[in-house]
């Protein structure tokens, strides 16, 4: 038998729900599992849809079981698993056969794999898939990068498995070789640092304002019928309100604060370092995981120092925080699309900005009724950083003093809001003219001759310090 339309390989939590969701749109599909009772127990455990999944026990299996031109997936976790299954492929596979590594790859990984397809002359796609396991089942937000000819092949199939906004596939091709990866990277960046905002103002809320975990829910789920309405703020609603069943208590109360980390939110922060990128935010929150991984340390610095008094002053209303998570929201992403504008450049990729909002408005984690926004204003002016474009410019106006006030008062208050902190001190930045930056320049100068620029045009490209220099 060899109708499957595609194949895939690697069914766990991604990989299972994305066969699954193949299988439902109408397109039959064969799956191979490094341990096979995985493949079985997936097989016995896929209902109605079982008719059109081939479960495999072999790659050759796999191979004979889907119609060439054939398209593979790889669903493995990202780096040496997904090049053994490259290796262990190829071999079994024809000159028009496609593999896709749709896990979380660096997209630098991914365009030394495109280069080593282009030589061989065989299609080769990386595609980022966001999510989650409900986004897999249910409709994907999915970022592709590869020859287009490659992507628009099985583009049938990815559009049929997206999510749907207002009709929309958000299934785009983003460019060649590691486009779709990178483009992943960012998101995960992105969503690191609107995770780390949610976390701080839910610790000014429980820390600052001494309220339950209930009482946070509440004002999340409030928020999320307006401006700040998106997927997050509706599972922080959701987790706050939870209740743990083995105590009672709530649920957040038990869960260790030690966060963890797959390396996408770190390659965002080094990429940008490359290229000379300002992302601060995304940098705090990465930097805010990492430190929640240090307890002992953090518990040792309490011990010398006292926790913060922590106590915030009534000016600081419910209001205010939302009005700070606004900003901080936009000013996030406008940290994120200002990346991905750079990384179009320096990698002649011309990564499709507005595409990209509107690809993330459903299915993947950072969804958002901002992206709609977002996706005209980045249509209007691709190349104009959303911060200046007039509506978010408009929003961060009236949003900015609520941002200003809750970074001042937790300063005061001892409280840690990193991401919050650095998204305002970029902003600040971002809308001054005259910086600081002479001061480097002067001491630059006076301590290795670097030399710079006077600000009107004129000779003299060196200070008068003398023997000091
Ligand atoms: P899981 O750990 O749930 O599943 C991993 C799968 O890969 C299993 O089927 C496992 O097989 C297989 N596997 C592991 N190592 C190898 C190997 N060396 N060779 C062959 N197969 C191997 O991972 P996820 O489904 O969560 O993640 C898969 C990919 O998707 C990752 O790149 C991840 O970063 C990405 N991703 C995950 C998301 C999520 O929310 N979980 C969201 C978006 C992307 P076995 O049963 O034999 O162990």
């Amino acid at each position: 038998m060899s109708d499957a339309a595609i194949g895939l390989i690697g069914l766990g939590t991604m990989g299972a729900m994305l066969a699954l969701n193949i299988a439902e749109k109408g397109f039959p599909i064969a799956v191979w599992n490094r341990t096979t009772a995985v493949t079985r127990q997936f097989a016995a455990g896929a209902g109605d849809l079982a008719a059109r999944i081939t479960p495999t026990e072999s790659l050759e299996a796999l191979v004979a079981a889907i119609t060439p031109p054939r398209a593979i997936i790889l669903m493995v976790p990202a780096g040496p698993a997904v090049d053994e299954q490259i290796a262990a492929l190829r071999p079994l596979l024809g000159p028009d056969d496609m593999i896709i590594d749709a896990g979380n790859a660096n997209f630098h990984d991914t365009n030394r794999r495109a280069a080593d397809a282009a030589a061989a002359g065989v299609p080769f796609l990386g595609i980022g898939v966001s999510g989650g396991e409900e986004g897999a089942r249910h409709g994907p937000s999915i970022m592709g990068g590869g020859p287009i000819a490659a992507w628009d092949r099985v583009a049938p199939i990815l559009t049929a498995i997206a999510a749907k906004h207002e009709g929309e596939a958000c299934a785009t091709w983003m460019g060649e070789a590691g486009a779709g990866h990178f483009v992943k990277a960012v998101h995960n960046g992105i969503e690191y640092a609107d995770m780390q905002m949610i976390a701080e103002i839910y610790g000014v809320m429980r820390d600052g304002m001494g309220m339950d975990a209930a009482a946070i829910g509440e004002v999340f789920r409030g928020w999320n019928a307006g401006v700040l309405k998106s997927y997050l703020i509706e599972i922080s609603a959701a987790v706050s309100v939870a209740t743990d069943p083995v105590t009672g208590s709530p649920m957040l109360d038990v869960i260790l604060d030690r966060a963890g980390q797959k390396g996408t939110g770190s390659w965002t922060v080094i990429e940008a370092q490359h290229l000379g990128a300002a992302i601060p935010a995304i940098e705090a929150a990465v930097m805010a995981r990492n430190l929640s991984a240090r307890l002992e340390e953090r518990l040792a610095g309490e011990a010398v120092f006292g926790a913060a008094p922590r106590a915030l002053p009534g000016s600081l209303s419910l209001d205010v925080l939302e009005q700070a998570l606004i900003a901080g929201k936009i000013l996030c992403y406008a940290q994120g699309f200002a990346l991905i504008s750079a990384a179009s450049a320096s990698f002649g990729w011309a990564l499709p900005l507005p595409a990209i909002a509107r690809v993330w408005r459903e299915g993947c984690i950072i969804r958002s009724a901002m992206l709609d926004d977002m996706a005209n204003a980045l249509t209007d002016a691709p190349d104009r950083n959303l911060m200046l474009a007039p509506f978010f410019a408009e929003k961060l106006a009236s949003a900015q003093t609520g941002l200003r006030d809750t970074v001042a008062e937790c300063a005061r208050a001892g409280l840690p809001v990193p991401a919050l902190a650095s998204g305002l001190a970029w902003f600040d930045m971002m809308r001054t003219g005259r910086s600081t930056a002479n001061m480097i320049q002067a001491q630059r100068d006076f301590f290795g001759a670097h030399g710079f620029e006077r600000v009107d045009g004129g000779a003299g490209k060196h200070g008068p310090w003398g023997a000091h220099g």
